[in-house]
């Protein structure tokens, strides 16, 4: 297969149960490298679940997780599933970079630490280089002089692109975003979706959970609905917000879920 086919993430039948109450009920997705899927459903749908099994800071109880064309490798041990090879997870976690709604940032560390922290010490990169491209990075998302700021001096809107600016100085294959602009007061979001955006022209390949359906019709190239559990339907952007394919998905739509 070559580089342009081959899907970047590819989730097969996964299933996840809390307790007594089932989560995940078998969602399958495949994401080609360069692809941008929007996550779109209610609160409560399992859409961070989904998000969270890919770098396993959730583990589904059945299913399979392709990253980069790798299948996690996982076992059965004392009645729970586990990641079977911690060097594979680690290796697989080093692909994928993640945004969270609250940023995560390192509150004691200023931003251009927080930026080299990973690549220096999990990547063995020296700090100069890690520092140059750092530099880069944030020139690239707008905070270059927020350097050597703390994230309680900066914007949210600053703090979402420093934990973007974060996530790919660990040159990852795939950008995980959940809610990314969800916290963010409403004059703020444009300055992060204009930095998504930029990374979407790139051709990175990414999921991203969102409410902003501007950013869905016009950036994805495929767009998930997810309806307690399962995937209800899916298709492009086009097909999904010009003849809305399904009952739910147009109640969704027209029940104020989302800005347009
Ligand atoms: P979404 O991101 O679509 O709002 P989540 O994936 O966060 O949905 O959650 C789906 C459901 O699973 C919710 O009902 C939530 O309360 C429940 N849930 C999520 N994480 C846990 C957990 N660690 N323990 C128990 N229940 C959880
Ligand atoms: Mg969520």
């Amino acid at each position: 297969m070559t580089e342009q086919t081959r899907p970047a993430v590819r989730l097969t039948d996964l299933r996840k149960s809390f307790g007594a109450f089932e989560v995940l009920k078998g969602i399958s997705l495949e994401a080609m490298e360069g692809d941008v899927i929007s996550i779109l459903g209610s609160s409560g749908s399992g859409k961070s679940t989904m998000l969270r099994c890919i770098n396993m800071l959730e583990t589904p109880d059945s299913g399979q997780i392709q990253v980069g064309g790798e299948t996690i490798r996982l076992k059965q041990a004392g009645g729970r599933t586990r990641p079977a090879d911690r060097h594979q997870l680690q290796r697989i976690r080093a692909r994928i970079g993640m945004v969270f709604q609250n940023f995560n940032l390192w509150s004691h560390r200023t931003i251009l630490e927080n930026l080299i922290e990973a690549p220096m010490h999990v990547q063995k990169r020296s700090r100069a280089d890690c520092v140059e491209e750092a530099e880069a990075l944030l020139e690239k998302v707008g905070i270059a002089d927020k350097r050597n700021h703390y994230p309680a001096h900066l914007s949210g809107g600053q703090q979402q692109r420093a934990a973007i600016a974060r996530a790919l100085a660990q040159h990852p294959k795939v950008m995980l975003f959940d809610e990314p602009t969800s916290a963010l007061d409403p004059e703020l979001v444009g300055e992060v979706l204009r930095v998504m955006r930029a990374l979407a022209e790139e051709g990175r390949t990414m999921l991203v959970i969102t409410h902003e359906m501007g950013f869905a019709r016009d950036v994805s190239s495929k767009v998930l609905f997810l309806h307690k559990g399962a995937v209800d339907v899916e298709g492009t952007p086009h097909d999904m917000f010009t003849s809305a394919p399904s009952d739910r998905f147009r109640q969704f739509l027209s029940g104020g879920n989302g800005r347009i």
